[in-house]
């Protein structure tokens, strides 16, 4: 099995174009593309180009690694029309939030009324 985490990683792949998604932004630092199991009308996955595992690792990450992603979140949902009527920017980290794929990535939600406090 390789060591490089990148090699197998889903939101890599999709990055490299081995898996085809429905992509919406991207840029040399990063890559937004449509959720495939939306819960809005916009879901939209904001993703690093770096493999970066979690919320944890942002820290000890490259300089210029996690800001590119927080302007294209706000760049997706702008285009996608919810700049003024609102979105919600999440990041599940671990067992407890749900995270299931290990690569960093925030999900851009709008388009519907957002419950707060999330369930
Ligand atoms: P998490 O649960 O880790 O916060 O979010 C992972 C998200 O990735 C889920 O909302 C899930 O629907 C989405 N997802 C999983 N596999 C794929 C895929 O192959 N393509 C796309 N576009 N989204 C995926
Ligand atoms: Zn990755």
């Amino acid at each position: 099995m390789s060591e490089d985490p990148a090699a197998a990683c889903l939101f890599c792949r999709i990055a490299r174009g081995e898996i085809p998604a429905a992509i919406v932004y991207q840029d040399e630092h990063t890559l937004a593309f449509r959720d495939v199991n939306p819960q809005a009308p916009t879901h939209v996955l904001v993703i690093p180009r770096t493999h970066i595992p979690n919320a944890n690792a942002v820290a000890a990450a490259p300089p210029g690694v996690w800001e590119p992603v927080m302007a294209t979140a706000a760049r997706v949902a702008a285009a996608e029309g919810r700049g003024e009527s609102g979105y919600r920017l999440t990041i599940n980290c671990g067992p407890d939030a749900g995270q299931s794929v290990d690569h960093l990535h925030v999900h851009v939600l709008g388009g519907r009324p957002l419950a707060w406090p999330p369930g």
